[in-house]
């Protein structure tokens, strides 16, 4: 007997749905198109029937724990109401939780997709061996998750961790949220793109500029290339991306002291180009990064004022489970978080 949950990835594009053993192995995964275009009914009816037909096949292995479903918007905790999405905006004030209970008879828990996805990393991926980690999801926005003791934290309305919109300009680029200057507007694959389109808009990245104008989908991935092929313009993008990366991570890192913090979604396959100044940022703002931080002081700001603490380290890593994590947070909920 292997008894399992059912995890959700409610994308705007694709539907994911797996189920998992309590050990972490997946049993089966299938992938829909999320059919927003029809109305939520009908992504819901496509949900739940899939689901059917996963609880139905593994039945005789084992006992359904529950259900996890990832969404990407404000989920009411309380009451399992999706408050607002932006890829399913016919959601808005959906009881998502009782329509859903209603149609398959089981427990359902919903939760924000990066909240899943940080605890995916935590159960299975780079966190799985602390038990208290953050992480943020640099995708079309920058999500965040934050997980004490192994649970997901809330805050007091379901709205805790949201590290995306923490100021690191003060009078930056206007954030979809009403601020200015938040990571997302930074550090995002949006952000990226548009950092490449004022470079191109200036005169000054020729080399951008011709890829913008063969590329009718002119992408952060598009950006990358060029910053790996050694264009200057490109690699200074990704050198503001780890800055403002750095800055919010230093303010994290000062405020929580928690041994990982993990980075994951499209953006972060740029790793290589955005992860030097991301670290040279964290050395110079963050004392607490300075005391722990695996790599060596590079002596200015805090890192020259603070000396290396014991054994204990801050470790800052890239994700290891891809698009994969908020799956697998999803299918962890019925299992933590629950309750
Ligand atoms: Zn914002």
């Amino acid at each position: 007997m292997t008894d399992y949950s059912i995890g959700v990835d409610l994308g705007g594009t694709n539907l994911r749905i797996a189920a998992v053993d309590e050990q972490g192995k997946l049993v089966e995964k299938t992938t829909l198109e999320t059919r927003v275009a029809m109305g939520r009914d009908h992504v819901v009816s496509d949900m739940c029937a899939a689901i059917r037909q996963l609880s139905e096949k593994h039945k005789a292995a084992g006992k359904l724990l529950g259900i996890g479903i990832g969404v990407p918007g404000i989920i009411d905790m309380e009451t399992g109401m999706v408050r607002e999405s932006p890829n399913l905006p016919d959601w808005a004030d959906y009881p998502a939780r009782t329509e859903i209970e209603r149609r398959l008879g089981t427990r359902v828990v919903l939760e924000n997709d990066a909240n899943s996805a940080a605890l995916g990393e935590k159960w299975l991926g780079a966190a799985k061996d602390v038990n208290d980690m953050a992480m943020l999801t640099l995708g079309t926005g920058v999500g965040g998750g934050l997980v004490l003791g192994g649970r997901i934290w809330h805050g007091m309305a379901g709205m805790a961790a949201e590290f995306g919109h923490t100021t690191v300009e003060p009078d930056g680029a206007l954030c979809g949220c009403g601020n200015r200057g938040c990571l997302e507007a930074y550090a995002s694959a949006t952000a990226v793109v548009r950092m490449a389109r004022e470079a191109i808009a200036s005169g000054a990245a020729p080399g951008l500029a011709q890829a913008a104008k063969s590329d009718v989908e002119f992408s952060a991935k598009a950006v990358y290339n060029l910053s790996i092929q050694g264009d200057q313009e490109a690699r200074r993008i990704f050198c503001q991306v780890g800055r403002a990366l750095g800055i919010v991570l230093s303010d994290m890192v000062n405020a929580l002291n928690l041994p990982m913090y993990v980075i994951g979604g499209g953006v972060a396959s740029a790793w290589d180009s955005f992860a030097p100044s991301m670290f040279e940022e964290l050395l110079q703002r963050s004392m607490v990064y300075a005391a722990t931080s695996p790599e060596p002081s590079h002596g200015r700001g805090a890192s020259a004022k603070v000396k290396a603490m014991g054994t204990k380290k801050t470790v800052v890593t890239r994700a290891v489970l891809g698009s994969d994590a908020g799956l697998y947070g999803a299918a962890r909920l019925p299992l933590v978080n629950g309750s």
